[in-house]
Formats: C-alpha cells, sequence, structure tokens
C-alpha cells in the first residue's frame, strides 16, 4: 500500500489530501514567504488518530509538520521540501470538551479556534484573554506551541500562563496525558513547559486544560498621543501606579504605521484632529460599573496631561469607538505587509534607547529607510518593520543592523512569534552556546530521529 492508503486507513481517505488545489493553502505560509511540497495532508479528528499517524510515520521515517491556523509568521507550519513530510492538520480537533465555572478552567482540543475559545468562556460568563488580531483563524494548539502573546500579556501573561495541562502525541506515537485542572502541582518537572513554545518540534499537542479568569464588567480604551516612545514608557509607568490591574493592554503605534492603516482602509479615519508623532492605544478592565471606572481613567490621564506626558488624548465612547480604535491597531499588520520584519524585545525601560539607536543605525546605512514601529509596549515587545520595500532585497544587512543592536540592549530576537524557519540561523548568534546545546540535548531525547517539524527552531 502507498502511504497515502495507509493513512487513508487512519483518518478515512477524504482526510487525505493530496491534489494540489486542495494542499497549496497548507504549504503555504501566510506572509507567502515559505512554500514546498510534501507528500500530503492528513486530517486526524481525535488524539488516538494523531497517535496513529504519528506512529506510521516514526516507522516509516517519515517527517511530521503540525499545522493550526497556518498564521505563524516564521515559517514554523509549513513543510521544507528538504525531507519527506507530511502536513498534520489539527483543524477537525475542534471540540470545547468542558467548562468548569468552579474550577475557572475551560478543557479544548487543540485545533480549537482561538475565537470559539473566548466564545466559550465568554458564554460561560468568563474571560479567557489570550487575544491576537489572527483570532479568528489561529488555533489554541499552535497559541501554545508559539507561546503566543498578543494584546493582553501586561495583565495575564503569554499563553504559557493560561496553560493547567497538556495532552501531547510523542514522536514514537504515544500519548501523555498530562490533562492535570490544578494550580498547585509541584512534583517534579514541568514537563508541559517544554512543549509550550516548542513550535511542533518535540510533539504534538493534541487538548489543553486551559485557565479562565472573571470578565471584567467594565472596560475603557484611550487613544493617547505622545511626543515620543520615551513618553510612552513614562506613561506607562504613571498610569499604572494609579489604576494598577486594570490597565490590561498599553499598545505603541508610531505614526507611520497611523498613516499605513489610513492609506490602506478609506473606512478608518484618524481618531484625533491634527497629526501626532506617537500613539499609544490603552485598555482597562475592572468589576464594577463603567461610569466608575471612566472617571478613574479621566483622571488619571488629566494628571498625565498635567505632568507633560501626553499631548492629547480621546476615550472611547460606545462599544462601537472601542471596536473602531482596536481596528486602527488590527490593521496595521496587513497595512505595511511588504517590509523587513521584526519581532523583538527589550526591557521596557530600555525601549525608548533602543528605538533612537536602530534608527539611528538604519539611517546611515539606508538614507531613504522608513520605520513602521508598533507593539506590546508594555511587555518590552516591538514590532520593528523596516522599508521600504525595495529593502526586502536587502534583508540580511537590514536584520543584522537591527538584531546587533538588539544584542546591545540585552534582547531577544523572538519575543512572540517563534524561530520556525526564520530565525533558526539568527538564533545561534544570540543565545548561549551551553542553551543551545541543552535544547539540542532535549531534541534528541524526545525526537532521536529528528522527524518532529525538522528544520525549524534549531
Ligand atoms: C495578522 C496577524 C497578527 C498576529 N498577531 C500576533 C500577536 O499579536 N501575538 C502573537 O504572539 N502572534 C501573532 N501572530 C502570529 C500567529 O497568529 C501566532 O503565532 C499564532 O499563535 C499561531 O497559531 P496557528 O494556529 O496559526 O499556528 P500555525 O501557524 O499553524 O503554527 C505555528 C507553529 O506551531 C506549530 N503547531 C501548530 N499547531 C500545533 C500543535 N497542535 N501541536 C504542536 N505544534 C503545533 C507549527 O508546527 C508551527 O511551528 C499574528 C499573525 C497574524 C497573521
Amino acid at each position: 500500500m502507498t502511504l497515502q492508503q495507509l493513512l487513508g486507513e487512519i483518518v478515512g481517505a477524504r482526510n487525505v489530501l493530496t491534489a494540489p488545489e486542495d494542499t497549496k493553502p497548507y504549504f503555504t505560509d501566510w506572509r507567502r514567504q515559505y512554500s514546498a511540497e510534501a507528500e500530503c495532508v492528513v486530517r486526524p479528528a481525535s488524539a488516538s488518530e494523531v497517535s496513529a499517524v504519528i506512529a506510521l510515520c516514526a516507522r516509516e521515517e517519515i517527517a511530521v509538520v503540525p499545522q493550526g491556523g497556518n498564521t505563524g509568521l516564521v515559517g514554523g507550519s509549513v513543510p521544507t521540501g528538504e525531507c519527506r513530510e507530511i502536513v498534520l492538520s489539527l483543524a477537525r480537533m475542534n471540540r470545547i470538551r468542558a467548562i468548569d465555572v468552579l474550577n475557572d478552567t475551560a478543557t479544548v482540543e487543540a485545533g480549537c479556534v482561538l475565537a470559539a475559545v473566548q466564545r466559550a468562556a465568554d458564554d460561560a460568563g468568563r474571560l479567557f484573554p489570550l487575544s491576537l488580531a489572527a483570532e479568528g483563524s489561529c488555533q489554541i494548539g499552535g497559541n501554545l506551541s508559539t507561546n503566543a502573546g498578543g494584546v493582553n500579556v501586561l495583565r495575564y501573561g503569554t499563553a504559557r500562563e493560561q496553560v493547567l495541562g497538556l495532552e501531547v502525541v510523542l514522536p514514537d506515537g504515544r500519548i501523555w496525558n498530562g490533562m492535570r485542572a490544578l494550580r498547585k502541582d509541584n512534583t517534579g518537572y514541568d514537563l508541559k513547559q517544554l512543549f509550550l513554545g516548542a513550535e511542533g518540534t518535540l510533539g504534538v499537542i493534541t487538548a489543553a486544560v486551559l485557565r479562565l479568569f472573571p470578565k471584567p464588567t467594565a472596560t475603557a480604551t484611550a487613544w493617547i498621543a505622545l511626543d515620543s516612545p520615551r513618553a510612552a514608557v513614562e506613561l506607562l509607568g504613571l498610569l499604572r501606579s494609579r489604576v494598577g490591574d486594570r490597565l490590561s493592554a498599553f499598545e505603541l503605534i508610531s505614526r507611520a504605521c497611523l498613516d499605513a492603516v489610513l492609506r490602506h482602509s478609506a473606512e478608518i479615519h484618524d481618531p484625533l484632529p491634527a497629526a501626532q508623532p506617537w500613539y499609544v492605544l490603552a485598555e482597562f478592565g475592572d468589576s464594577g460599573s463603567s461610569e466608575l471606572l471612566r472617571e478613574r481613567v479621566e483622571s488619571a490621564l488629566e494628571e498625565c496631561a498635567e505632568r507633560g506626558a501626553l499631548r492629547d488624548a480621546a476615550i472611547a465612547q460606545s462599544n462601537e469607538q472601542t471596536r473602531g480604535l482596536w481596528r486602527i491597531r488590527e490593521t496595521i499588520p496587513e497595512a505595511q505587509f511588504t517590509n523587513v520584519k521584526h519581532d523583538v524585545s527589550v526591557p521596557v525601560s530600555r525601549i525608548p534607547e533602543f528605538i533612537e539607536v536602530t534608527e539611528r543605525e538604519l539611517g546611515k546605512a539606508f538614507p531613504a529607510v522608513e520605520i513602521y514601529c508598533f507593539g506590546h509596549v508594555g511587555d518590552g515587545n516591538l514590532h520593528y518593520n523596516v522599508g521600504p520595500e525595495n529593502l526586502m532585497t536587502r534583508r540580511e544587512e537590514v536584520s543584522r543592523i537591527v538584531y546587533d543592536a538588539l544584542k546591545a540592549f540585552d534582547g531577544s530576537i523572538s519575543a512572540e512569534h517563534g524561530l520556525g524557519q526564520l530565525k533558526r540561523e539568527e538564533v545561534r548568534r544570540h543565545k548561549d552556546p551551553l542553551e543551545l546545546e541543552l535544547m539540542r540535548a532535549l531534541k534528541r531525547t524526545f525526537d532521536p530521529k529528528g522527524l518532529m517539524n525538522p528544520g525549524k527552531v534549531l
């Protein structure tokens, strides 16, 4: 029997895709920068089917590329074309298995789309706080495998911090049932942490127990104009001292990003009457009444204005206005699609200096440089994108300047997107050799044949 027939016996023939028109979307990444052929796409419906598929691939020495929503930005979810591979799509494993309101947990399959998990939590009167612009397409298995960040990290932490338990199919096909729903469990090594952020290189996550939170009854959203990133970092400190944990998102947006959004979409308008150099989109959440929260936010912003920490601010007066402000932020990735992207982090206090130094160095090398800088500044995370489009052909030189600057600031070359294929080589320049050696040793222990998502991360 052929490989496809053997796989068809496990998942059903119609869940083994081979026709080019069916496989193409699975073989090309979201940014259309990585594309390669694989033997087929396999779409299992349960952990036992994933287990049987992986055991078969291990026997036949065929590599497995796990794929969620394929919205990853580093080429991790598509084949490399360097060996015999299959793409294993988790899309059919999309059941919310249970919501335990008293334990504040949701038990979900890996193929659940993130927005569906958020909705299920909301229907149960709870909050699942992970939120990012791709939430209508990305899957929770992909979010956990990339340790996704998004807009609520400031208050709730990254994807890693939302997980209590995992179910994982190991590279030899065995199923590890770590689906514990415990907040306290000090019984040795915390194995689930190894699979979170591993980008599918150590096993396939098939299900998870997620933490839920009380749903805020009041929210407020502010669009704030500022002089500089330094003013933004100072404002962050001031606001946190005034409203504490009520601040859940603090997103920096440069004027160049807003201009790109305004050019991209005629339906979006500048929220303020005059152009300003930098903006922050801040979100606040609390229990209690919206009026009370708004008053608290207004008085904090007034105090910041009196101290000269901001130029202007507008607080959304309706859900529609809130959605409009967030739409600006969510449209930035598609509005400046073709340039050299960087997803980096530095200590929050060093963001202003990092931006100044990097812009100066890039300007020396490329006088016509255009910088699109935005990101989750409360987490020290910047999306630092460099145009114009023709610099795409000089990507390595551009990134060298950015990454060298980053090194001087003790930053990270991947804050939230992972390494995938894009940063597999670059990471060697940044990680301690001992750390890389330990990572390789882990990989060999879990996956001695090197069949789980080869060519990614390491
Ligand atoms: C418009 C846009 C905005 C974005 N904004 C953010 C953001 O704010 N923050 C952020 O962190 N990311 C962001 N991303 C990146 C992306 O959405 C996230 O990385 C997301 O977590 C990927 O989920 P996915 O299901 O699409 O995974 P995929 O792209 O399918 O896969 C990503 C990686 O995880 C592996 N993988 C997928 N599923 C599994 C599984 N079940 N078991 C094991 N390995 C698996 C894949 O092999 C691959 O290495 C954005 C992307 C887009 C397109």
